[in-house]
């Protein structure tokens, strides 16, 4: 049974690279009909916050990232690690070390004035004795001698040299286990079967092999990830889209069309762009995972949410928008059902936040009308045909989409103008603006006495503004 981890440092809030290593750690055990842990490395007490917890924690259900088995916490599991460096020390596999950091420091600089690679030189590795005055830190015994060699399902083979790794630090001086230690013991607990992460862990793997080795376990198959980077072709940073995946939430994506999103960062299935959720599942594979770094588009982003904005049914976008409409500071009560507002404007408006901001006249009265707008089409000449229109919009019993269209082609027969003449000037009256839905739609939306009384307003104008420009 394939078993896959994602196992984040709260020392940071879940943010578009590590949700992409969750998401294919995620894809590949819903692709093998197998289980997905969600495994907290907060041994770094200093840097793990309960706040970044909270955000991984939310942020993954935001996505549906649902989890098998977790969040295991890695510090309520230091009896286990202590278990297994009790036995380490017991059986020869670790040591005490009880080196000071002068005398570390003094390794450094002349391995360093030498111009040698700098490394723990093993000095405690077999004395017994244990030192007055120091808390040792522990040290795994990496072996002197051969070679590991990583099998990666992305990078290929990759071979690493024993006599370049050091024997590193395992267990700090006061006691807690470090973050190579804790991660094979909890990968070994957990029966983990597929180590997938980001490619800035690859050096870490040998040594994790080589402890993994000292548990008596087999290695799990390991895939590295390629970095992501800025659209700028640098590393991905806060200034580029490495914020909070919450963010994503407020701005009004879709949680499927992230998901999308982050598949195709280094994964690709031919030419196809649009996926679901269930499809991802289906196709996703790590051998299509590319080795090449890939970059952050924004642009991209939207459009692909725009995407899924569209293929959504419109009652399940609506849905989706209503708190978007309350954040807004809207009453979804006092206008249209959102759902009529998604199927209206997902062709015009690539996210959520954008989409209730569009509709925002539909639940309530704009002030002014916009300036330009309204010199250009609120003139004297429309007058006419905007009494008019008003007339017979006043008189439809049934508010339809139907009748209402029909009454403006009347209207604009009758005066023998083309629809887009009145079209706008009725657009600029009940909007404020000059951009909305088809006109019909729009009037459907925002609803017959509302239309009424904006026209009223409309025509006001303008026989005010012929009054002035007669006077
Ligand atoms: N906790 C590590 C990190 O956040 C991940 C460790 C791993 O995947 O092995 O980078």
């Amino acid at each position: 049974m394939v078993r896959t981890r994602f196992a984040p440092s709260p020392t940071g809030v879940l943010h578009l690279g590590s949700v992409r290593t969750a998401l294919f750690c995620w894809l590949y055990a819903r692709h093998h009909g197998g289980q997905f842990i969600l495994r907290i490395e907060d041994t770094d007490r200093e840097r793990s916050t309960p706040e970044n917890v909270e955000a991984i924690l939310e942020g993954m259900a935001w996505l549906g990232l649902t989890a098998d088995e977790g969040p295991f916490y890695q510090t309520e599991r230091y009896e286990r690690y202590r278990e297994v460096l009790d036995d380490w020390l017991d059986s020869g596999k670790a040591y005490y070390c009880y080196c000071t950091k002068e005398e570390l420091d003094a390794l450094r600089e002349a391995q360093m004035a030498a111009g040698e690679r700098v490394r723990y030189d093993g000095r405690w590795r077999d004395k017994t004795e244990p030192r007055e005055g120091v808390d040792p830190v522990i040290r795994f015994k990496n072996p002197l001698e051969g070679e590991v060699i990583v099998d990666d399902a992305v990078r290929g083979r990759v071979v690493f040299q024993n006599e370049q790794l050091d024997d590193l630090i395992i267990a700090r001086s006061d006691g807690s286990p470090t973050y190579n230690f804790s991660v094979i013991v909890d990968d070994y607990d957990m029966r983990i079967t597929h180590v997938i992460r980001g490619d800035d862990h690859l050096n870490n793997t040998p040594r994790q092999m080589n402890m993994l080795a000292a548990l008596g376990a087999e290695p799990p198959k390991y895939a590295h990830l390629p970095m992501i980077l800025g659209p700028d072709g640098a590393k991905l940073s806060k200034r580029h889209g490495a914020v909070d995946i919450r963010e994503y939430e407020e701005e009004g994506y879709l949680p499927e069309a992230m998901l999308n999103y982050l598949v195709r960062l280094g994964w690709s299935h031919g030419d196809q762009e649009i996926f679901s959720v269930e499809q991802m599942i289906e196709l996703f594979d790590i051998k299509d995972v590319n080795h090449s770094a890939s970059s952050f588009n924004p642009e991209k982003l939207l459009w692909i949410n725009q995407q899924h904005m569209i293929a959504m049914p419109a009652d399940r976008l609506g849905e989706r928008l209503m708190p978007y409409l309350i954040k807004a500071g809207l009453e979804p009560a006092d206008g249209p059902d959102p759902e009529h507002i998604a199927e209206g404007y997902h062709e015009r408006a690539d996210t959520l936040l954008h989409m209730a901001a569009s509709a925002r006249y539909c639940y309530e009265d704009f002030d002014v009308i916009d300036e330009k707008s309204a010199k250009k089409h609120l003139r004297p000449v429309i007058l006419e045909p905007l009494i008019v229109a008003r007339r017979r919009l006043a008189e439809l019993e049934h508010w339809g989409q139907t009748a209402i269209h029909e009454a403006i082609v009347e209207v604009a027969a009758d005066f023998d103008i083309n629809m887009g003449k009145l079209g706008q000037p009725l657009r600029v009256a009940v909007t404020g603006g000059p951009v909305s839905p088809p006109i019909d739609v729009t009037l459907w939306l925002i609803g017959q006495e509302r239309v009424l009384e904006r026209l009223d307003n409309a025509i006001e104008i303008i026989e005010a503004r012929a009054a002035s420009a007669n006077s």
